[in-house]
């Protein structure tokens, strides 16, 4: 049609095909449907494709455009702000719009519509009936009887989609069992909020310290002028710096804004979660990677609604539709698990959760005790408000760290040991005192490797650039990148074929559990790790059973690292404090020092007073004293210094530009055309290092190559990036893969 005809014209980007923006006319009676953000369906070459408005014009640049075919999604997906934030995300991480509401809006609330008619599956007769008729059904119809199991354990019902994704079943099988009257299928809107069933109690706000109270007031500041700032509230493990959220939560709330907080990893959380669900009650919605499709979609429109006015969750949980939002709060800004690093957008949670503060004019709260480089480098720089935290809130003291040198332990041992004397006298005073002991490994399995005494070589993955580790249990050696198992393990060397030379190097969480059970044989121990934490909920089971006494130590990998508080631990063990500093990355150091800091808060949250035991074999390594005293300032003096000498964030701004493919010959010419076209449009305030493999280079059968840019700024890279993106054919098969400001640039 003629654009004359139109009222209005719509920019409509698409889902799938190019990234271009395609205008569309909007007929009289669309008008006050389409709106920025609103999904739509439009004709494109003959075919009915979907897509979002992102702009409405009064013309367009051609001189006929067809019209916008159907009007999808009846209110505004994303508000002004929301829409505005995914523009800048697009451009700013070099990720296809649709890439970005990808993220910005779950699954299920982008298949809209769904609330509606969404089929609910209850029992149409007691569980005693049901168990005979699926005794019967399972000799003519075993997948009936499925289905009948599924509902069996179900408390109430199921949703059909949940039902049929858990037995695996088809849709006719539950009809045919309503048709004879087992089941019975209602369309209803149930409220599957993850809350409901549960009762916690309420608990008081406590009166603040001098220190908190000046963070607070500083916060409440803020919040009531409705004023954009972030504040960096850095205090140690237990110094109180939950408590400051909830106020400023609270604060918010009586001003009528919403507030979005951030956790690491909502299952390691569990206890902090509990205590704002016992202090916010009804006004919550947690949203974490568990939640099933339909809790997932109810909990996004109760956000939507108004109804839930704070909203924890992990970093996705930063998009939430929060209405009049006021407060961000990122605990333990610190963690790396913000960053989403595996899929485009690469977005980090923290940044967004600033740049979020800015166009909403939030309050932004940066919570940690060993404040990431960056933020405590951007505090300094007057860029953040910096509040300190200097001693624990309650009655705790500080742990005392005694740093072991393991060279030494080796020669006293006559060989290698995995506990030092003073650990294990450690862990025996605290079993007998009935007090409990945390010892931390960061590796999984039972020996790390096998290796041949005779050629020296590994037993490496079939598929990645990894050696495999044993796991005693299965007797199994496993690839921990892609899954792959060799079972049993070889007793001939693969490489040089003798016999009876394979020798297992290394050492992991099981075998450290078995080597306590061996020198103390009635000891009890709870393991936590990948291996022992499959299922949903077993973490908080084994929490529990740690929490309530039911063992004298908990053997663990990082999950055990964060956020717990057990009154009853007074000694914490790190094995091997120096495994993660080996690693050839910028943020080693960092990371390790975090990480030791963090764990040795674990000891001594209760009245009696705690110890760490640091285990190393580079008993003089800086890193390593500075966490042993705590100290994160001089931690922070020495590294901030390394990260300008050698041209690091915060100094610049970096890039990390990855490709995989089948063959090493072709993924490297890619990776190389590629280089040369951006060393060619950057100037020479930018820097390109040379394509190199990356620290895993080769995963599931792909080889994989990289190179590093740094630079003043990261728009100049991303607009650089999306011409040549542009102009330049990649070959199907070799895949490129954009990081900005990756958090390692190793792997
Ligand atoms: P952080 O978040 O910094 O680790 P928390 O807020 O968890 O610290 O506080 C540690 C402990 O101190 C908790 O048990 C908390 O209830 C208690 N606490 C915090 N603030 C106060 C206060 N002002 N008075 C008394 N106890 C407090
Ligand atoms: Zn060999
Ligand atoms: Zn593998």
């Amino acid at each position: 049609m003629n654009v004359q005809q139109f009222p209005l014209i719509a920019s409509v980007i698409l889902d799938v095909s190019v990234d271009k923006t395609l205008d569309y006319g909007i007929l009289p009676d669309q008008v006050s449907a389409v709106k920025r953000g609103v999904r739509v369906e439009v004709p494109v070459r003959g075919q009915l494709c979907t897509g979002y408005v992102i702009a409405i014009k009064d013309k367009s640049d051609f001189h006929t455009v067809k019209g916008i075919a159907k009007v999808l999604s009846e209110i505004e997906l994303l508000d002004e702000n929301t829409f505005e934030l995914a523009l800048w995300m697009a451009k700013y991480y070099c990720a296809p719009l649709r890439q970005v509401f990808k993220v910005l809006l779950p699954a299920t609330v982008r298949k809209e519509g769904k609330h509606k008619e969404q089929l609910f599956v209850m029992r149409a007769k007691t569980r005693e009936q049901l168990i005979d008729v699926c005794i019967e059904l399972r000799k003519t119809s075993p997948a009936q009887a499925n289905i009948l199991d599924v509902m069996l354990k179900a408390t109430k019902g199921l949703l059909l989609t949940e039902l049929l994704e858990e037995s695996k079943g088809s849709r006719s099988s539950v009809e045919s069992l309503a048709k004879k009257g087992h089941l019975v299928l209602d369309i209803v809107r149930v409220d599957r909020s993850p809350l409901v069933n549960e009762q916690y109690f309420q608990t008081k706000p406590k009166t603040l310290n001098e220190e908190q109270a000046v963070s607070l007031n500083k916060l409440t500041d803020c919040l009531q002028n409705g004023r954009f700032e972030t504040h960096l509230l850095y205090g140690v493990t237990g110094s109180g710096k939950t408590e400051v959220y909830l106020q400023a939560i609270d604060k918010a709330l009586q001003l009528d804004k919403g507030t979005i907080m951030l956790v690491p990893e909502i299952a390691l959380t569990t206890q902090t979660i509990e205590r704002f669900r016992s202090r916010f009650e009804g006004k919550i919605a947690i949203l974490h990677h568990r939640l099933s499709q339909g809790e997932r979609f109810d909990e996004w429109h109760r956000i939507r609604r108004g109804e839930a006015r704070i909203v924890i969750g992990a970093r996705s949980a930063i998009f939430s539709p929060v209405v009049n939002l006021g407060l961000i709060i990122v605990d333990e800004e610190h963690e790396q698990s913000y960053k989403q690093s595996e899929e485009v957008p690469c977005y980090h949670a923290r940044d967004i959760a600033v740049m979020r503060g800015k166009m909403t004019y939030s309050t932004v709260i940066l919570g940690s005790a060993t404040p990431s480089l960056e933020s405590y480098y951007n505090a300094l720089k007057n860029k953040y408000v910096l509040s300190t935290l200097k001693g624990r809130a309650d009655a705790a003291s500080m742990p005392k760290v005694t740093i072991v040198d393991m060279k030494s332990e080796f020669e006293k041992a006559k060989g290698y040991t995995n506990f030092s004397s003073l650990l294990l006298d450690g862990i025996k005073k605290r079993q007998a005192l009935g007090e409990q002991t945390i010892l931390f490994l960061n590796r999984r399995g039972y020996h790390t490797t096998m290796m041949c005494k005779g050629c020296g070589v590994s037993i490496r993955c079939a598929h990645c650039d990894l050696a495999l580790t044993f796991h005693f249990n299965e007797n199994t050696l496993s690839c921990h990148l892609c899954g792959f198992t060799l079972s049993p393990p070889p007793k001939n060397c693969p490489s040089c074929r003798s016999p009876d030379t394979m020798k297992f190097k290394g050492v992991g969480t099981e075998q450290i559990e078995r080597s306590l059970h061996a020198i103390f044989p009635d000891i009890r121990t709870i393991r936590m790790d990948a291996d022992t934490t499959r299922h949903k909920g077993s973490h908080q089971k084994l929490f529990r059973a740690f929490g309530s006494g039911k063992a004298d130590v908990l053997i663990g990998t990082q999950m055990v690292a964060k956020g717990l508080h057990f009154p009853e631990v007074t000694l914490v063990g790190v094995l091997n404090s120096d495994s993660s500093l080996n690693i050839p990355d910028f943020r080693a150091s960092e990371s390790s020092f975090q990480l030791i800091t963090q764990v040795a808060g674990r000891a001594g949250r209760g009245v009696t007073p705690g110890e760490v035991i640091l285990q190393t074999s580079m008993p003089d390594n800086s890193t390593i004293l500075h966490a042993s005293n705590q100290n994160y300032e001089k931690f922070y003096e020495e590294e901030i210094a390394t990260r300008q000498l050698f041209r690091y964030p915060p100094f610049v701004s970096m890039a990390k530009i990855a490709f995989s493919g089948d063959t090493p010959e072709k993924t490297i010419a890619i990776a190389n055309q590629m280089r040369d076209r951006l060393l060619a449009l950057l100037d020479k305030g930018f820097e390109l290092n040379p394509v190199i493999p990356a620290g895993y280079a080769k995963v599931k059968d792909k080889y994989r190559y990289q190179f590093l840019i740094r630079g003043p700024a990261i728009y100049p890279i991303a607009q650089a990036i999306d011409s040549i993106r542009q102009s330049m054919k990649f070959p199907a098969d070799v895949k490129i893969f954009i990081d900005i400001n990756p958090t390692s640039t190793y792997f």
